[in-house]
């Protein structure tokens, strides 16, 4: 979009049928559903910038909802939820009410903000988001309840072995700045059709073109530029993908996953991002869907549970699809991050515990029940977000090649915001060296 924009002949091949890669849809007993379920974040500046410039309307694709954290009533959790108040005020208020928490778990939340901005969110070494907990004395409770599903969550990553650095960033663009940046955004149609669609006509709008279902096995240098090489021309390619035709290009953006980029670079003097690339782990999450009757409504949009490995009550959030969007009423979206546990017993055996999860979290019989469920795991779905990890930069040093992707070098996670930082940036880099030439 951001080369489109500013007038470059655009070519984008996905070698998936459906634009929107690891933030698409999938469709579940004539729902369009995601692959998983998305939160973005008021902090998602450039995110939320390129969907206005693709003309959505942000009011409409996205329920706004400010920062909170509710448990359901019955369970030994909290309710936590910052007022529509300028910032700081909204997180003093936000504490001084939160019910649930102890005087000391509420001196150990204020302590963490306020050292943390003291250091202005920045270590001189990095640790795991464990380590900085003790060292900031957080309770027992607070931990459990706040930052532990705070950080599964924005880093997909467990406490013990995630970046403390990185999970300061998060918390510095939403705990520690306006208060619309901490709004919690939640999609209300599918993420397919929030945004990549519209992506996708924003680039054919301007002269490019998509080219959906078809792989690139290999870059070829050119002369002049760089030539694709495709296969596997997907029969289920939606109607609008045309074949790529046998052209050069003048410059490229991998925008791929890590391991396929890696792959895609082999031969072409990379070796060290290749090596960047090959330290990165990876996690997986699991979202599992379950449809009750039309009927069933949770006090809220979406709510924190408590997870307990030993109790196999693995869910960590719980959207009510149906205050979303009316076609989804009595829909439940379970999400489990970092899931490799969850997952060991299988699909069939999650849903069920998932199902006796929420029966026990909302005192409701009947969630035992689901009339279907669906499980759905993304076993890539981010990179593991350890302390200190060295990711390779968008500018890889081969001319007209550049990389881009969530796991390219970034204040953030595997995120949306981090994926799009990472395009425009390469927008840019490609711009300056054309520029150059
Ligand atoms: C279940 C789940 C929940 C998530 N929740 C959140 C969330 O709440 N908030 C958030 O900000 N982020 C979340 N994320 C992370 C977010 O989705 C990703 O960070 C983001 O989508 C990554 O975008 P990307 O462009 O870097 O990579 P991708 O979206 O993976 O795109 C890579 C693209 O490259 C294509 N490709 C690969 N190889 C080739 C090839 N050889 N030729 C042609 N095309 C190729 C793929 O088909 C794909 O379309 C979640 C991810 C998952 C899976």
């Amino acid at each position: 979009m951001e080369l489109a924009a500013r007038g470059h002949g655009v070519a984008l091949v996905d070698a998936a049928r459906v634009p929107g890669g690891r933030a698409r849809s999938v469709d579940l007993q004539g729902h369009r559903l995601d692959n998983g379920q998305h939160i973005l974040l008021g902090a998602y500046r450039e995110t939320l910038h390129m969907m206005r410039l693709a003309g959505v309307n942000l009011e409409q694709a996205f329920l706004r909802l400010p920062l909170q954290m509710h448990y359901p009533a019955l369970s030994d959790g909290m309710q936590f939820e910052a007022p529509r108040l300028p910032a700081p005020l909204h997180l003093v208020l936000a504490l001084l009410k939160a019910k649930g928490l102890t005087r000391a778990d509420r001196m150990a939340l204020a302590r963490f903000t306020t050292t943390a901005r003291w250091m202005d969110w920045r270590m001189h070494a990095d640790c795991t988001v464990a380590d900085l907990l003790s060292r900031f004395d957080q309770t027992e409770r607070v931990i459990r309840l706040m930052w532990r599903p705070l950080c599964i969550a924005a880093l997909n990553t467990h406490p013990e072995a995630a970046s403390a650095q990185v999970f300061l960033n998060v918390l510095r663009d939403s705990f520690g700045a306006r208060r619309k940046a901490s709004d919690m955004l939640i999609p209300r149609t599918d993420l397919s059709t929030s945004f990549p669609h519209a992506a996708a006509a924003f680039l054919t709008a301007r002269g490019g073109a998509t080219h959906f279902g078809q792989t690139v096995t290999h870059l070829e240098r050119h002369e002049r530029g760089w030539r694709l090489h495709t296969a596997g021309v997907d029969a289920g390619a939606s109607s609008d993908s045309a074949t790529l035709p046998a052209q050069t290009f003048h410059s490229v953006v991998l925008a791929t996953q890590p391991m396929h980029a890696a792959a895609l670079l082999s031969g072409h003097g990379a070796e060290s991002t290749i090596a960047q690339i090959a330290q990165l782990g990876s996690e997986p999450i699991t979202t599992c869907y379950l449809q009750y009757d039309r009927g069933l409504r949770l006090p809220r949009p979406f709510l924190a549970l408590l997870d307990n490995e030993g109790t196999r009550e693995w869910g960590q959030f719980v959207f009510d699809r149906g205050q979303l969007q009316d076609a989804h009423a009595g829909l439940m979206a379970v999400v489990v991050s970092a899931s490799e546990a969850a997952m060991e017993n299988g699909k069939e055996a999650l849903a069920i515990d998932i199902a006796a999860q929420l029966a026990g979290a909302f005192g409701i019989a009947s969630f035992r029940r689901p009339e279907w469920t669906r499980v759905i795991t993304e076993k890539q779905a981010t990179f593991r977000c350890t302390p200190g990890l060295d990711r390779p930069a968008v500018d890889i040093g081969v001319p007209g090649l550049a990389l881009a992707g969530d796991y390219t070098a970034s204040d953030y996670p595997s995120t949306l915001e981090s994926a799009v930082r990472s395009g425009r940036a390469a927008a840019r880099l490609l711009l300056a060296n054309a520029r150059r030439r």
